[in-house]
């Protein structure tokens, strides 16, 4: 049996629509669900293994992607959001009901991935977002309880999935966070 990732990727991954414009996410509350309305198409979308991101009960993984802050809005009953950790750079808007994370937004202006909220789009019914690109953080399963002797069957899983295994970010995203840093620093040209 192969080994089960996450819902959305674990029989196949569904492409995105190049057109696509936003849609809505929906938490899981039977009555009076948080609705946040996402106006873009979302990107860098992946596969996460920490142990901070909101995944579905017995999934390995994450899947969060990222969009402009600016194109976030909470649309249906934003008093049911609060902040999971205020101290973490990433604030993770959970809805007290059911528990799902809306999204989670950086307030640290000097962070690398400032601008962008984090979300999930497995919790829209909306069609054409865009698909996982890779896997992060793939070691990190381990904190949550996966056993390191699976690891290999994981990685390769993730491999078949057409989802590199990464133990931190990408590559791309993985540049792009020391290039900041070196320009904050002043070690390359802002
Ligand atoms: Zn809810
Ligand atoms: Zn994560």
């Amino acid at each position: 049996m192969a080994v089960k990732i996450h819902p959305s990727v674990d029989s196949g991954i569904k492409k995105g629509k190049a057109d696509f414009a936003g849609g809505s996410l929906t938490c899981r509350c039977a009555s009076d669900p948080v609705e946040v309305r996402l106006s873009s198409q979302t990107a860098h979308n992946h596969a996460c293994g920490c142990t901070k991101c909101w995944k579905p009960e017995g999934a390995l993984f994450s899947v969060v992607a990222v969009v402009p802050r600016d194109k976030v809005a909470v649309t249906k009953n934003e008093h049911k959001l609060k902040i999971v950790d205020p101290s973490a750079t990433i604030q993770r808007y959970a809805c007290t009901g059911c528990g799902v994370h809306m999204f989670g937004r950086i307030e640290n202006k000097n962070h690398p991935f400032y601008g962008l909220d984090f979300v999930h789009t497995e919790l829209s019914k909306d069609e054409g977002w865009q698909e996982p690109q890779f896997a992060a953080f793939v070691s990190s399963i381990i904190e949550s309880g996966a056993k390191p002797s699976e690891m290999g069957a994981v990685r390769a899983r993730l491999r078949e999935l057409g989802l590199e295994p990464y133990d931190c970010l990408s590559p791309a995203l993985m540049d792009a966070i020391a290039t900041h840093v070196a320009k904050q620093s002043g070690k390359l040209a802002a």
